[in-house]
């Protein structure tokens, strides 16, 4: 793990399964559906023991319509030591001018927004948008640890990390973080 001071908060980045961590929300990469799916959303589903979580998205899809990319919103986090799940839409990569690059950004940043009003003072994101919709890694690092560095020096919350699946992606996004921030 790794961690560096911005403003009077703090940023981290760790390696792991992000289901596990006690943090007062974890962010879930989720579909425009808030249907569950694989990946991390799968791995979420399945920690919180799928049911009540799968009743509570379909509630708010049945308020909203459905999760536009780039936008939040939260459930209670039920079986996980995270207490909240803020569920955002990530872009679909296709090639990098369709909007990405501010979709992305939106992702990371309406999270923030959202916990703030929450009142959520740590929070864990996964690599949104770098599994099955494509997204450059590299890219995506440099967009979501400055979205991240932005939301902590307007105090949103005052802890707030990556959590990377695997030893190759937490290396690169540490060096990307080590170049950047
Ligand atoms: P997307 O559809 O936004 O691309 P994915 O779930 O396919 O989302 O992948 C997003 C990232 O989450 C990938 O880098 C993947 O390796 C990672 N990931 C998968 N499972 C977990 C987990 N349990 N904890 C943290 N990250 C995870």
């Amino acid at each position: 793990m790794k961690d560096w001071k911005i403003g009077s908060g703090r940023l981290f980045i760790r390696q792991g399964d992000i289901t596990t961590l006690e943090v007062d929300a974890i962010v879930n990469a989720a579909n425009s559906r808030l249907a569950g799916g694989g990946g991390v959303d799968g791995a979420i589903h399945r920690a919180t023991g799928a049911a009540k979580l799968q009743e509570a998205c379909q509630k708010i899809i049945s308020d909203i319509g459905s999760l536009p990319p780039g936008e939040a919103a939260i459930t209670d986090g039920f079986n996980l030591p995270a207490k909240y799940i803020i569920h955002t839409v990530g872009p679909i990569w296709h090639g990098g001018t369709n909007g990405e690059l501010k979709l992305l950004k939106n992702a990371y940043l309406n999270s923030l927004k959202l916990a703030r009003k929450n009142n959520i003072t740590t929070i864990a994101f996964p690599a949104i948008s770098c599994g099955v919709y494509g997204y450059p890694v590299k890219e995506a690092a440099c967009i979501a640890l400055l979205a991240l560095k932005k939301g902590l020096e307007a105090g949103l919350v005052e802890e707030a990390g990556m959590v990377l699946h695997g030893e190759t992606a937490y290396k690169l996004w540490a060096a990307t973080a080590e170049e950047i921030l």
